[in-house]
Formats: C-alpha cells, structure tokens, sequence
C-alpha cells in the first residue's frame, strides 16, 4: 500500500460513513412516517386492507420486508423511544421486529439496550430468553423436498425411521422456515431458537442420511434405550470432532519442525509480484496437495502458510461453494450451527430431505 491508495482509502472510509449516517436518519424518518401512516389508517384511503397490503402491495416489498417494516412501525407507534437507537444504527428493521415481540410496558428500559448491536440470530436468541416458547416440541420432523419445485410441507412423524408421504399442505402449527422461490432447501441450515438452552434447527439431508441416523440409533438402543436424535448426533459430532482433533495432530513433530525451519518460519504464498507473502504470526502447516487428495504429511508435501492464506489455498483446492460451508457464519458469537460432515471435506452427498432437530446450544458441539 503506498500513500495515493492509503488516502484514497480514508477519503472512501469517510464518504461510507456519511452515507451509512445518512441510511440510518432515512430508516428513522422512514418508520416514524410509517408509524404515522398506520395510526391514521390512511392505508384504506389507498384502498388497502391493512398495513402489510399496502407494504407488500403499494410499495412493493417483499413479504418479509413488509413483515418487517409492519412490526417495526408498530414498535414505534408503542414505544417512540426506540426511533433514536434507530437513527444511530444501533437497531435495524430486523432486530427492531424481533424486539416487537418482546417488549412490554414494564420490561421497556431494561430490555431496549440490550438489543443494541445484534444480529437477527442474537436477537431471535435474546427473545427466547426473555420469552420461552410455552411448548417446546421435542420431535424430529423430516420432510420430503420436491425435486422440481420445493414447496413448504412438514408433518410431524415422530421418529425419522418413518417419512412421511408425498407433502400434504401446510397447516396450523407449521413451523419449517420458509423458503421463497428459487431458493434452495439445500443451502440453508436454520437455528430457530427456542428457549434461553434451546434451539429448533432445520436442515437439509440425504435418504443416506436418514438410513445413517436409523442404524447408529439401533446401534444404541442396547446402551442407551430411547437415545433421542439429539443424542446420537451429539455423539457422532463429539466423535468427529475427535478424528479431526488427531488429524490436525497427524504432521509429525519433525515435519513441522523441518518445514518451519526450512521456510525460514514465514509465509511462503507466492505473490503475483513474484515474492512471498513472509506473514510470520499465525503460521500454518498447508499440504501442497491436500489430505483429502491424499497429499501425504512429508516435508516435501508441507509448507508454512499463514492463518489467511492456508483458507485461500483450501478454497483454491476445494473450491469457493464448499469452503463456504466451514467459514462463512462461523465468527465469533453465532450459535454454533452444524453445516454438515465435514470429514476429509469430502463432496456433499445429493441432497433430498430436510429435518429438523431441536437442539441445546449449551449442550451440543460448536
Ligand atoms: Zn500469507
């Protein structure tokens, strides 16, 4: 970086934050005129039925983004004092939904800043504790996903030794989480959160799957008769997560140390300029060709890379689409969400059912 980018770089910092001042004044003026517009009812004049029509219909949102927007309107017209953490950006349209749910007359002071800053997941958690779900249904659902048009269907069967038939309709009580036209069930794992311990998760999986979960659950039923799912999965998670604890311990010592000593401890990632990256804080042993791929643990196979580089030569190896599973959402303070067996980053099975487990966040592997 020389000083014309470095300037550049700050003159952009700065113009990104008048702007993003500015976003959060227009969300501001935009919910108290909106709070306004409904205590009116001026809604009907338009000839709509009620605020979400006119969201969804008038101004063309989408229906979460009406959703959204309809329950932040209605926590303004309630509570005005959330309308200054929204221009301070300290709330936005989702959390100030999830926030509708929750807050009461005499819960308002302590409960407002504690949303400040969260994300929707933070604060669909946040909401779990200050108001549990009354019943909490304890059950696998699996549901079949249509090939060609993936429509929204769950049945409660009880065990998922039992797949239900092709979808029946939607109901009452219907609790998957919606997936719009033209996304896929197969990318999304959801974590619902429940109460303050538990989670509801949905995700999508094989028939190989399924068959895999029935045998390791007969597998237990001498040592541990009625194990729920829950428990069987937290057992094979706890044994992954041991195999992948003894193969990120399998560069022999010496190895490690060869390496080290012959890239001099820095990072050897080959820049377009024709140098090396030389990072000396994080270093990493990468295998030039992969253990997936069978790259042996040999000096020859093994160079430092640092922390940000050892992931790029991954996703070069693996591809963007698959390394996404493992990184993206894994920051610091989301739920731990499992995405899916990672072992040897093996490519995903074909993907045909979803299910939905619910899950203790205390309790499961993260
Ligand atoms: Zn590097």
């Amino acid at each position: 970086m020389n000083d014309t980018t470095l300037l550049a770089a700050r003159a952009f910092h700065s113009r990104l934050t008048d702007l993003l001042g500015v976003e959060f004044a227009s969300l501001g003026a935009f919910l108290e005129a909106l709070a306004e517009f409904d205590r009116r009812k001026l809604f009907r004049d338009l000839g709509h039925a009620n605020l979400f029509a006119y969201l969804h219909e008038g101004l063309r949102l989408s229906r979460s983004a009406a959703h959204h927007r309809r329950a932040a309107a209605w926590l303004v017209q309630k509570f005005p004092e959330v309308l200054e953490p929204i221009r301070d950006g300290k709330l936005c349209f989702t959390t100030a939904a999830v926030l509708a749910s929750v807050m009461t007359e005499e819960n308002s002071r302590e409960v407002l800043p504690r949303f400040y800053g969260l994300s929707k997941l933070e604060a669909l958690e946040l909401a779990a504790e200050l108001k549990p779900r009354n019943v909490v249904p304890a059950r696998t659902v699996v549901t079949r996903v249509e090939a060609a048009a993936p429509v929204e269907s769950v049945r409660p069967v009880g065990q998922v030794d039992r797949v239900d038939p092709p979808a029946p309709a939607p109901g009452p009580g219907t609790d998957a989480p919606r997936v719009r036209p033209g996304e896929s069930w197969a990318t999304r794992t959801v974590v619902e959160p429940m109460t303050a311990t538990e989670s509801r998760m949905h995700l999508t999986v094989s028939r190989e799957f399924l068959a895999l979960l029935k045998k390791a659950r007969a597998g237990e039923s001498h040592r541990n008769p009625g194990a729920s799912d829950e428990e069987v999965l937290t057992e094979a998670l706890e044994l992954l997560i041991e195999k992948q604890r003894k193969r990120k311990a399998c560069v022999p010592a010496r190895v490690k140390r060869e390496v080290l000593t012959r890239d001099e401890g820095k990072c050897q990632w080959k820049l377009v300029d024709g140098g090396i990256c030389g990072a000396t804080v994080r270093l990493q042993i990468d295998h030039m060709v992969p253990r997936g791929k069978g790259g042996p643990s040999t000096v020859e196979n093994c160079r430092a890379l640092c922390q940000a580089h050892n992931l790029e030569s991954a996703r070069r190896a693996f591809g963007d689409a698959h390394m996404d599973l493992f990184t993206r959402g894994n920051k610091a303070g989301d739920a731990p969400v499992a995405r899916e067996a990672v072992a040897g980053y093996g490519p995903p099975l074909p993907l045909t059912h979803r299910a939905s487990f619910l899950v203790n966040p205390f309790t499961s592997p993260g």
